[in-house]
């Protein structure tokens, strides 16, 4: 029986484990399968408070792992494959082991969506990226791309103007998706120029390991053509992991999950935190901030139980 389990292992969840931990509830985090969450797809981190000259998102992330261990957050490697919350204490699932637990912490995050291309993995973290707050600022001065044609692209390819030289965005339809707002906004910048009805076969160049442009094709006409690019910005939208909960905790429309009270879920005793349930802020920092406040806000239910928690940590 634990007090706290916690699946995910990205700054919500380790910041959730430290919290946790410091409150003497012996917390189990289950990794998961990408473990340490989007920051260790992502290279120089500069916005994460504390580290001056920045730090390497695997390094952020091991140094978030260490300290949540250090407090007595125990760690282990698996996925959750299901979880059943409909009955107290709730039961959750891995390939290995089944875990009872008077409370959870949700913050199995987001991941970004891509395209799908060999080159587009290769080359994250060395000019493809999915975070333009995280990264744009590599790109001073530069020429870049924004693939998408939503209001992330919209806001992402207008933020990105602040750094690059031209920011090119490519859709693959006529029309964009996103609101007419962000639309005019995005059409009245002069540094923003449009590809449409356009695919991106190829990101170049993987020999060097570093962007240097993209090969790209008119789905109308078959044209295809190279566009000379340092960086490009995926932004066709996340998908939240939340397939565990589907008809378990209430979501919104696009399956991220609803908090309310802090980080509450629809069901007492399950909290969630970070990307998973979040889709405006999306940054370490939020997700960490909201890890802390999941933490807390299960701590005070745990007080609310009949069961003694002193007790419950002698048995963990
Ligand atoms: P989205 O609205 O789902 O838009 C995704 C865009 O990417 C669409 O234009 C889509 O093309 C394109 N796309 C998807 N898969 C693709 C693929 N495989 N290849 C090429 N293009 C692909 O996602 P989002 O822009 O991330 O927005 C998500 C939600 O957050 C929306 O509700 C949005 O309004 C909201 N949001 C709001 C703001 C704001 O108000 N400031 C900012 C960001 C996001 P098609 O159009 O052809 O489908």
């Amino acid at each position: 029986m634990r007090n706290v389990l916690i699946i995910g292992s990205g700054p919500a969840g380790l910041t959730a484990a430290l919290y946790a931990a410091r409150a003497n509830l012996n917390p189990l985090l289950i990794e998961g399968l990408e473990a340490g969450g989007q920051l260790m797809l992502t290279t120089l981190v500069e916005n994460f408070p504390g580290h001056r000259d920045g730090i390497m998102g695997p390094a952020l992330m091991a140094e978030m792992r260490a300290q949540a261990e250090h407090f007595g957050t125990e760690i282990i490697q698996g996925n959750v494959q299901a979880v059943d919350l409909s009955s107290h204490p709730f039961t959750v699932t891995t390939s290995a082991e089944t875990y009872l637990t008077r409370s959870l912490i949700i913050a199995t995050g987001a991941s970004a969506k891509l395209l799908g291309l060999p080159a587009e993995r290769a080359l994250i973290g060395h000019g493809v990226s999915t975070c333009a707050t995280c990264d744009g600022f590599f790109f001073r001065g530069k020429p870049i791309a924004v693939v998408g044609g939503g209001d992330s692209a919209m806001e992402e390819a207008i933020f990105l103007t602040k750094f690059a030289s031209h920011v090119t965005v490519i859709h693959r339809r006529e029309t964009l998706r996103a609101s007419k707002i962000m639309q005019d906004k995005a059409f009245a910048n002069p540094k923003i120029s449009f590809e449409w009805n356009t695919e991106v076969d190829d990101i170049l160049n993987t020999e060097k390991g570093v962007v240097t442009g993209m090969k790209l094709r008119n789905s109308r006409t078959g044209e295809a053509k190279t566009l000379d690019v340092d960086g490009v910005f995926i932004a066709i939208g996340h998908t939240p992991n939340t397939s565990l909960f589907k008809g378990v905790l209430d979501m919104d429309q696009t399956g991220y999950l609803c908090t309310h009270d802090g980080t509450r879920t629809s069901v007492p005793g399950v909290f969630a935190a970070g990307d998973v349930q979040d889709h405006i802020y999306r940054q370490a920092i939020t997700a960490a901030g909201t890890g802390c406040m999941a933490a807390i806000d299960a701590e005070k239910y745990l007080e609310g139980l009949p069961q003694h928690i002193g007790e419950a940590a002698t048995t963990a």
